[in-house]
């Protein structure tokens, strides 16, 4: 049977604003060696700002216009950074969510795309060429086939971050990892700025269910992840221990994490951590 301090660990977790969605978990949580952290929306606050503008001919205002016809119905962060600047009305037509990649849409009868290098590179837009070595996510746009130019968006990270990686390390967790769908240049300064011991960019979500797993095979301990859950249900439910940010993410994550964050705070993870720990003792 389970010992009833483990309950009281409950309790003490929902306090700090964490649903613990069963006494094993807390178990688990001790036994965590790697903590992997999507980085959009998780460790950053997923709220972005339009810092540049680059179109290759016609205005900065059509360029920024165009992106945000795209992005109206879709709830990627970055969709609302644009839709939000340009605040234009109307939408282009069939918008199709490319996961990982970006927008397909319809616009005067042309193909219109909205998104990073990836999908330019896939649809074979003409007169692409990428955005070098900017701190700050680029999406490109494309209308019929020819390239547009580049919004440059940008995120911060969350106050807190910082010192729970370091908390946790200093908790006893061996590795912390950063994935991220976004590019090298931007995954590389989140991750410095943050000290996390291992970052990959450049990542669909099915990569990083494979990472994932890969670090399980490493067999040092659990891998806990922790995702806003936006494509990364897989994640969630195929690590050791998923954890949910519960105010940005979807239904789908609550649903699928082990333990949920009801205030998207990374911080909240340490101190179940702390409590996880001196429940384990009291039980012993
Ligand atoms: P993360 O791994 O940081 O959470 P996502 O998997 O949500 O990022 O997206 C990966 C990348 O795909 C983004 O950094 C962005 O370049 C691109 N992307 C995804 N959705 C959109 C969108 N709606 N508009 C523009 N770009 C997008
Ligand atoms: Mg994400």
């Amino acid at each position: 049977s389970v010992p009833l301090s483990y309950f009281s660990g409950i309790g003490a977790a929902s306090k700090v604003g964490v649903l613990v969605k069963g006494s094993n978990y807390l178990d688990v949580l001790n036994q965590v060696q790697t903590m992997v952290f999507d980085k959009t929306g998780t460790l950053t606050k997923g709220r972005f700002t339009v810092s540049q503008l680059l179109p290759v001919h016609g205005s900065s205002a059509d360029l920024l216009k165009l992106a945000a016809l795209a992005e109206q119905a879709s709830p990627h962060p970055i969709a609302k950074a644009l839709v939000q600047a340009a605040n234009v009305k109307g939408t282009a037509e069939a918008p199709e969510e490319l996961v990982g990649r970006g927008i397909k849409a319809t616009y005067q009868g042309q193909v219109l795309l909205v998104g990073n290098a990836k999908l330019m590179a896939e649809q074979a837009v003409q007169g692409f060429a990428p955005v070098q070595a900017t701190v700050g996510t680029v999406v490109y746009v494309a209308l019929a086939s020819q390239y547009q130019g580049a919004i440059v968006v940008a995120d911060t990270v969350k106050p807190d971050a910082k010192a729970t990686l370091a908390g946790l390390k200093a908790s006893g967790i061996g590795q912390t990892v950063m994935l991220t769908g976004d590019n090298q240049a931007t995954a590389q300064a989140v991750a410095a700025e943050l000290g996390v011991d291992e970052v990959h960019a450049n990542l669909l979500p099915a990569d990083k269910l494979t990472l994932v797993h890969r670090l399980q095979q490493r067999r040092r301990g659990k891998v806990a992840f922790v995702g806003d859950g936006l494509n990364d249900t897989p994640v969630l439910a195929g690590s050791d221990l998923g954890i949910a940010m519960g105010g940005l993410g979807s239904d789908a994550a609550i649903e699928a994490a082990d333990l949920v964050l009801m205030h998207d705070n990374p911080s909240a993870i340490l101190q179940v951590r702390h409590i996880a720990q001196k429940t384990r003792r009291i039980a012993q």
